[in-house]
């Protein structure tokens, strides 16, 4: 048993793993209270964007913190949430007009749900089913676990989660099926369809093409289905553009947004709805109102990080940066994908993906092993299975990205010799920094 009181996320304690105390982030790094500097390799679960520690991040924290740091949104508002809506709708699609503030990717999409039976059950014709993609994920809640994928994950709460149609996922050269089940689908009166834009992130970084994405959209408008873009990973530059929506042009009808809201510094999301949506819950009646609060919601501290990161974002080449980085890791990927043990290398603008060795599930035995071998060469990469995936913040220098593509490279040289695999690779693996 651990000394630690502390119990961690998505982590099994009985297996004793290291659990590394960081002291301080900077930049594209970590460094750790026994002098190691890490290379965060995965911007810290996908939500470091411009780097940790952003000069103008870290002041406007500071400075609101002093100025008013919490107060109830319901019935009372602030500066920080008022200028982060209205600079939001600047650079959001314009049909995106209301933003509802909560705290975390999960709860964004928790609100986004109950919008959608919102409203449905204001317009008179309620409707409640929900349909999803394939291998989608959408966070831990039991909301967003009842419209992400089913496994391991969710196995001992199965029976909370509410029943979803599930329209497979548009692997290349299947796309017409999932166009097809998903018309089907839509036609018995489905309340909306939630889908990650181009990318699923937790179910593997499995990518699929911006016109499946357009035409997904397409469907659902015939059939008046709502459609709910959980951006949570996706927006923020990750995949090349400000919203990954853009490059199949679609504008949904409810949009999830949280991680790089903040640049990743502190926790906040938004659901930002269009006037049909927000309008259907807007009368004199009571009963009418939006019922979803959390005790934080839009905290002015958060707020004022994402306004910090929007003026970012304004102000400064961000876009070009994402260009050069996705231009690097494209090279990069490429330069690896020449190793006999990398299957299905990917990229989509600054994220890249492979699988090394056999495929395998989330509780394959490589996982640990690869994360063991990666925390030994400095690295904080987490692989999903078998599936490795590099998602650096913006800043990463080449030296930090070279230092990542060899190593990747090296843990595929060792699984081929065998050394990755066995038991004494691991006493092996601490020789090897
Ligand atoms: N939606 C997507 C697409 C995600 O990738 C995630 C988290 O990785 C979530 C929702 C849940 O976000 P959070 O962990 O902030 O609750």
């Amino acid at each position: 048993m651990s000394a630690s009181p502390v119990w961690h996320p998505f982590t099994q304690h009985g297996l004793q793993e290291p659990i590394p105390l960081v002291t301080r982030a900077e930049g594209a790094c970590l460094f750790t209270a026994d002098g190691r500097r890490i290379i965060d390799a995965i911007s810290s679960w996908w939500v470091t964007t411009h780097g940790h520690a952003h000069p103008r991040i870290r002041a406007a924290i500071a400075d609101q913190a002093a100025r008013l740091d919490q107060i109830i949104f319901a019935g009372w508002t602030h500066e920080p949430a008022e200028t982060l809506a209205a600079g939001l709708r600047a650079i959001m699609p314009a049909e995106l007009t209301r933003v509802f503030f909560s705290d975390s990717g999960s709860t964004s999409v928790e609100v986004a749900l109950k919008m959608a039976l919102g409203y449905w059950l204001h317009r008179g014709e309620p409707r409640h089913r929900i349909l999803v993609l394939e291998h989608g994920y959408h966070g831990d809640t039991i909301g967003a676990m009842s419209v992400g994928s089913r496994g391991v994950f969710n196995r001992a709460y199965e029976p909370l989660l509410f029943d979803v149609e599930t329209i497979p996922f548009p692997a290349r050269g299947r796309e017409q099926e999932t166009l097809d089940a998903l018309e089907r689908a839509c036609r018995s009166q489905a309340a909306a369809f939630i889908v990650e834009p181009l990318i699923l992130g937790g179910g593997g970084m499995l990518i699929y093409s911006a016109d499946t994405l357009a035409e997904m959209r397409r469907i659902c408008l015939r059939h008046g289905v709502l459609f709910i873009a959980d951006e949570v990973m996706t927006a923020w530059g990750r995949t090349g553009t400000l919203l990954a929506c853009e490059q199949a042009e679609v504008v949904p009808d409810i949009l999830c947004l949280s991680k790089g809201l903040t640049g990743g510094a502190v926790p906040l999301a938004v659901t930002m709805a269009t006037e049909p949506v927000y309008a259907s819950h807007y009368a004199q009646e009571r009963s009418r109102m939006f019922f979803h609060s959390s005790s934080y919601t839009a905290n002015p501290i958060a707020c004022a990080a994402a306004n910090a990161n929007l003026a970012i974002w304004r102000e400064e080449p961000v876009l070009d940066r994402i260009a050069a980085l996705s231009r690097r890791q494209a090279e990069r990927l490429t330069a690896l994908s020449l190793h006999p043990t990398v299957i299905n290398p990917r990229t989509l603008g600054t994220i890249t993906a492979l699988e090394i060795g056999r495929p395998g599930g989330y509780l394959s035995d490589l996982a640990p092993r690869l994360l063991a071998y990666f925390r030994k060469r400095d690295l904080l990469l987490r692989p999903l299975g078998s599936t490795v995936y590099v998602m650096p913040p913006y800043c990463i220098s080449e030296n930090d990205l070279d230092h990542i593509y060899e190593a990747i490279e090296l843990a595929c040289d060792l699984l081929r010799s065998g050394e990755l695999n066995s038991e004494r690779s691991l006493v092996a693996l601490e020789n090897v920094r």
